[in-house]
């Protein structure tokens, strides 16, 4: 059994992105070609290691990944090119990154937010308006009733109207963030992450 090298590039962004655009890749190579022990491509290397290295040329980027990277290990990551200009650059825009993260975190907590909230109320039970069952809190294991399937349950009228108010508002931030972002496309046209990975094959 032998090892290939397989590599893959990624537009110039900050790291978080990076790690979550290459597991994306990961998932999407192991569905084509399979995720198994010596399947021989970068979606099955072992996590992802970003170097602080950068690099003028890709050839140069490949040199050092080829010789650093190990079999049964993860993939490493270096910069090729000019990488003083990613965003978020400015104090604003970092805000605003922050406030996507914060308002998409809300977003995707929210029904595991509503349970908590019943959890931690007073009550050991939980009455449903709807078919009249007295659920025991400690087996409410999501927001709606397990009798009758009532989606308000625990999610109050007030509740949806903020949960809406929310996707509405996490949209726009999305838009106003990926605006933001789009002024540095030009200045990184050049710039990107290279990754490679010796693979058991
Ligand atoms: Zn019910």
């Amino acid at each position: 059994m032998g090892a290939c090298f397989d590599s893959a590039t990624f537009k110039a962004c900050d790291e978080k992105t990076l790690t979550k655009k290459f597991s994306e890749l990961q998932e999407g190579r192991s569905y084509d070609n399979g995720s198994d022990t010596y399947a021989g491509h970068i979606g099955i290397a072992r996590g992802l290691t970003i170097s602080s290295k950068s690099f003028k040329t890709v050839n140069e980027a490949e040199d050092y990944v080829q010789n650093n990277a190990q079999k049964w290990s993860s993939a490493i990551a270096v910069k090729v090119g000019d990488f003083s200009k990613i965003f978020p650059v400015t104090a604003t825009e970092k805000k605003e990154v922050q406030k996507l993260d914060e308002m998409q975190k809300k977003f995707d907590n929210w029904e595991k937010d509503l349970i908590e909230r019943v959890k931690a109320s007073k009550s050991a039970h939980r009455g449903c308006k709807r078919c009249g069952s007295k659920i025991s809190v400690k087996y409410v294991k999501t927001s709606h009733c397990p009798v009758c399937s009532d989606m308000r349950f625990i999610e109050t009228d007030a509740d949806r109207k903020n949960y809406e108010t929310l996707r509405v508002k996490l949209k726009e931030q999305k838009e106003k963030v990926n605006a933001l972002s789009k002024k540095y496309d030009e200045k990184n046209k050049n710039n990107f992450w290279y990754v490679g990975a010796w693979c058991a094959s």
